[in-house]
């Protein structure tokens, strides 16, 4: 599976939260506010990291080609790679803060589908909770 070096996916020109709220800190998760790079990040993680499917549903027998070709990528069962979503990922950002500020970049056909946002820190892009790419990695836990 090819894949592309974070800086190609990463736009230079990225406009984030933190940008117009310098008083925040630089270890916070915010998410970018701008459309266009929006679009232009995520169209770079289905090209080149296996984002999708495009249409999602709980269905455990839909999408088959999507999720045995993310499954093969991974070395895991498909049953397996459809557990792994971008709601259980490491780089998804659902928290409250970020999903207003995610509200600055209107809804499109992806917003359509695929549950709810969160925010891609990995991509720096809206990605939803139905999703899921190959460079997803599993969220700790934490107990009390
Ligand atoms: S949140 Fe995780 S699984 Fe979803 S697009 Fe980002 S890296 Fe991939």
């Amino acid at each position: 599976m090819k894949s592309i070096p974070l800086s190609r996916i990463r736009s230079p020109n990225v406009m984030r939260i933190s940008d117009a709220m310098p008083e925040m800190g630089d270890d916070e998760m915010l998410p970018a506010i701008d459309a266009e790079t929006n679009a232009q990040n995520r169209d770079l993680a289905i090209a080149h990291w296996l984002l999708g499917p495009e249409r999602t549903s709980i269905d455990p027998e839909a999408n088959a080609a999507y999720w045995q070709t993310l499954a093969a990528s991974w070395n895991i069962t498909e049953a397996e790679a459809r557990r792994r979503l971008c709601a259980n990922c490491e780089y998804y950002d659902n928290t409250p803060g970020s999903l207003e500020a995610m509200e600055a970049v209107p809804l499109d056909a992806y917003d359509m589908d695929g549950g709810g946002r969160g925010y891609c820190t990995r991509f720096d892009f809206i990605c939803h909770s139905l999703r899921s790419c190959q460079a997803w990695e599993e969220k700790e836990f934490e107990e009390d």
